[in-house]
């Protein structure tokens, strides 16, 4: 990262992670199951814009985080402990780093296509994900190498199509909304 002040230019090392919340609109309770949100479509419209679709293109896992209900604050199950989950993620590193000895977050466009292989069904929901959630070239290769980390985590060699279609759960909320829901693919 290049910073320029006042004549003078600094170089600083930027590989990092981002790791960011919002709110779904501005009182914060839009989808709440107790109705609470009162904001209109407009002002909810306005708050979202405040995040540019570039920036919003460069966030790999767009995630909805519910508002978790009463009964299952007080009668959650235990999830899978985090151990085992670790040990699937290095597992898919490890297999990342044996094929092409970086992460894929780390794949540049050609490395993308000679290592992001899809099934004949993959490159069909992709083609339809351009056509209709009007995904761009940036978004395009963030899906793909999401969903070459999927199957990394499922140890396939070749990404299938519901590996893309999870991928493609992943984009902004307003990418999605534009044609068909992915997952009903
Ligand atoms: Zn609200």
């Amino acid at each position: 990262m290049t910073l320029s002040r006042a004549g003078r230019q600094a170089e600083f090392p930027a590989r990092f992670q981002l790791v960011a919340a919002m709110n779904p609109c501005p009182c914060g309770y839009l989808g709440h199951p107790g109705g609470r949100c009162h904001c209109s479509r407009d002002r909810v419209d306005r708050y979202r814009a405040r995040l540019s679709g570039p920036l919003l293109d460069r966030i790999d896992l767009h995630l909805d985080v519910p508002a978790v209900c009463e009964a299952a604050l007080f009668d959650a199950t235990p999830g899978e402990p985090s151990e085992a989950v670790r040990g699937r993620v290095i597992e898919a590193r490890e297999r990342q780093w044996a094929r092409q000895s970086c992460s894929n977050a780390r794949l540049g466009v050609a490395d993308i296509d000679r290592w992001c292989h899809c099934d004949p069904a993959a490159t069909e929901l992709l083609r339809q994900a351009v056509r209709q959630f009007n995904v761009s070239a940036r978004a395009l290769h963030r899906v793909l190498k999401v969903a070459r980390t999927l199957a990394d985590l499922a140890h396939a060699d070749t990404i299938s199509a519901a590996a893309v279609a999870e991928s493609l759960r992943y984009r902004p909320a307003d990418d999605r909304s534009a044609g068909v829901r992915p997952g009903a693919v």
